[in-house]
């Protein structure tokens, strides 16, 4: 696994729910802006799934899950947030959905997109089975990437709202079996903690406390004190010809 190579100035992270980002990526985000990026959030699900008590209000839920998600943006410095709307627990990566990605990657036009990693259906030390929510957000969001944003021919009706073509410099998959990539997140990891105590619906302390866990043993790894780790892909045509600040 290597050190990042590439410093984005752009950023669009997409994921399934609210709370995703803050487990898989929020350090990162933080180094990102620290460095001078901006750094959009997507959630496509409404959160509507987020709890199993059978008198939960579901339209309080969905305003919670979307108040959270807005505190811990701010936390960590983002301030575009989008919200989809897709019903949470059944998501399917149809076309609808890889246009909404594609229109919002052509409006935004970033250098980077965060997503799932697709082809995770269980990690590895055979702890967790993927939810399929990330899964079918990680298969929309990559192909959506590409070919989608980048070709004027998909989505025609697109080019009618004027949104030109664009092309993403690299992507950036999180829970992935295939990870090649770490992030040093040792100044940031005050920040995580706090973006992630923002989903106090869904998390409580000794979740944070365990995503900190995961994100130590890493940079273990890597001799730094905390770490965040990803599959990348770059689309750079030369890597001698990039940002190669760090
Ligand atoms: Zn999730």
């Amino acid at each position: 696994m290597n050190p990042e190579q590439f410093t984005p100035q752009s950023v669009l992270v997409i994921m399934a729910h609210a709370d995703d980002i803050e487990f898989g990526v929020s350090g990162s985000v933080c180094k990102w802006i620290a460095a001078g990026a901006e750094v959009s959030y997507c959630i496509i699900t409404d959160g509507s799934s987020g709890s199993n008590d059978p008198e939960t209000d579901i339209a309080q839920l969905v305003e919670t899950r979307r108040e959270e998600q807005l505190k811990a943006a701010q936390i960590v410095g983002v301030h575009d947030v989008r919200f989809l709307g897709y019903q949470d627990g059944s998501l399917q990566p149809t076309i609808e959905l890889r246009r909404d990605l594609t229109r919002l990657i052509r409006e935004v036009r970033p250098e980077r997109v965060v997503t799932f990693d697709p082809t995770t259906i269980f990690t590895r030390d055979g702890s967790y089975i993927n939810h399929p929510d990330h899964r079918a957000a990680g298969e929309a969001a990559v192909y959506a990437t590409f070919p989608s944003a980048e070709s004027r021919p998909i989505f025609a009706e697109l080019l009618a709202e004027g949104l030109e073509p664009h092309k993403v410099c690299d992507l950036y998959l999180v829970l992935s079996n295939d990870a090649n990539t770490w992030v040093d997140i040792s100044d940031h990891i005050a920040q995580k903690q706090d973006a992630l105590r923002c989903h106090a619906s869904q998390l409580d302390e000794k979740v944070v406390q365990m995503v900190v866990g995961w994100n130590a043993e890493l940079g273990k790894k890597h001799e730094v004190q905390y770490a965040e780790m990803f599959r990348v892909m770059n689309f750079r045509p030369n890597e001698d010809d990039g940002d190669k600040s760090e």
